[in-house]
């Protein structure tokens, strides 16, 4: 069995995908070595096990949601573009996406993953509670309002303390967006103007080839409740798109959520992916690193000397923007952040580059995506995050023989 992308052929004996709560709960009671997998999107083995995998797909896909505390439980094997379509037919929102919807809800929020937003915090950072089946069997609600002092640790958990079942995460009235393309717009430019480029809209990104002449695109998503209509006829130096845009070149935009400014659902504007086409490219591996927003625009423009090797290897760049959570391993704790993403060609010189980009991503506190690909030692990795020994205590406390780790999860684990 591979990962999504085709390059990692994972170790799993084998997979079961349990129909019922009980089922799993002995599977994971009786197993040595198990491992929860979501729709195996990342590009890491991080989501390998020498013993078998465990998808949590199977379970009854039923939502439940409490309007007046604003949340919705929802089963942790759904895909997120699911779910969010289960949620808008009943008028809620989620407050954000990624850029795919293909992705697992548990397998989301399990690596902190994200969408952009000056005032968006990850996808994790949604979550309120969830149920897990723990390493003995049990079934366990953890929530922010009763376990302040390990929740933190029980989100972004790299699937370490137990198999999550449902995910609960915060909801608001449905909300309709309208997306807007613009060309030509120069890494100079971007840079001089960031923090109002990406304070523009509900949610902004810019992307990049790192091509000789330094120019990328502007994706800017504006609500239409709060931001209103796009009147300018470009952003910066950029122009309006004359068509629809893909944001790897040469790719189809019929893959792409509609833009040109014509309004649709949350759901089908704040991804930029359709649910029901391959996103992306397919052919790809990805690297993210999440860095201090206040680093942000000086590292880019560090990055400018790597471009022509940057831009030998690489489909497309993808500049983001979270703000801050609280969440122990999210890349986004403790500070606002900007995401640098490279979406690399299949190919084997990628690896090459890794350990050189990681070097000048740490001397700024850069903290690399947990489901993307990366050449750093666990020990640096661990000291990247303030609260990792706590994590390391959790994960102790929640599973003492280790059931549910893996080689990458016993080098972080053994690292402190
Ligand atoms: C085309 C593409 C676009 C992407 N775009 C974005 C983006 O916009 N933003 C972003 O941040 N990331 C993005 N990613 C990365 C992706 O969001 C992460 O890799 C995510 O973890 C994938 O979810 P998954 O369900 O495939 O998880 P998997 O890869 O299957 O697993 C990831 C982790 O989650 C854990 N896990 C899975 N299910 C459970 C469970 N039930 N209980 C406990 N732990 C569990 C696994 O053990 C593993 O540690 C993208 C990836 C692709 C392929």
């Amino acid at each position: 069995m591979r990962n999504w992308s085709g390059h990692v052929e994972f170790t799993a004996a084998s997979v079961i995908e349990p129909s019922a709560i009980s089922d799993l709960q002995s599977a994971v009671a009786s197993s040595d070595r198990i491992r929860a997998v979501g729709t195996m999107h990342s590009f890491n083995d991080l989501a390998d096990t020498d013993g078998i995998h465990v998808s949590v797909a199977g379970l009854p896909p039923l939502i439940e949601i409490d309007a007046d505390q604003r949340i919705a439980r929802v089963p942790a094997g759904l895909r997120y573009g699911e779910a969010a379509r289960l949620l808008d037919d009943q008028g809620w929102a989620l407050h954000n996406m990624a850029s795919l919807g293909h992705i697992s809800v548990a397998g989301t929020i399990a690596t902190g993953t994200h969408g952009s937003g000056d005032h968006n915090p990850t996808l994790s950072a949604a979550v309120h509670g969830l149920d897990l089946v723990t390493a003995t069997g049990d079934v366990v609600r953890v929530t922010r309002a009763d376990d302040p002092d390990r929740f933190p640790g029980c989100v972004v958990s790299l699937g370490a303390i137990g198999v999550v079942t449902s995910v609960d995460l915060a909801i608001q009235p449905a909300f309709d967006v309208r997306q807007y393309v613009f060309d030509d717009v120069s890494h100079e430019a971007l840079l001089s103007d960031f923090d109002a480029t990406f304070s523009s809209a509900y949610s902004v990104s810019f992307f990049t080839c790192w091509a000789p002449d330094l120019v990328g695109q502007v994706w800017m998503k504006r609500r239409v409740d709060t931001d209103g209509e796009w009147t300018q006829p470009g952003i910066l130096d950029g122009t309006l798109a004359d068509g629809k845009r893909h944001p790897l070149p040469g790719h189809d935009a019929v893959h792409c959520t509609e833009q040109s400014g014509i309004t649709g659902s949350w759901h089908e504007r704040l991804p930029h992916f359709r649910l029901d086409f391959t996103p992306s490219s397919g052919d790809e591996l990805q690297t993210e690193y999440l860095v201090p927003r206040d680093r942000a625009v000086e590292l880019l423009r560090d990055l400018e000397s790597l471009a022509p090797r940057i831009h030998a290897l690489l489909h497309v760049s993808e500049i983001r923007t979270m703000c801050a959570d609280d969440l122990w391993l999210s890349g986004a704790s403790g500070r606002d952040t900007v995401g640098i993403h490279f979406t690399w060609q299949r190919r084997p010189e990628v690896l090459g580059i890794l350990a050189e980009l990681d070097v000048l991503f740490a001397d700024r506190g850069g903290r690399p995506h947990w489901g993307k690909l990366y050449d750093a030692s666990p020990a640096s990795i661990r000291s990247r995050y303030p609260r990792f020994d706590d994590f390391a205590d959790l994960a102790d406390r929640m599973d003492p023989t280790g059931k549910f780790r893996n080689r990458t999860l016993d080098a972080l684990l053994a690292a402190g």
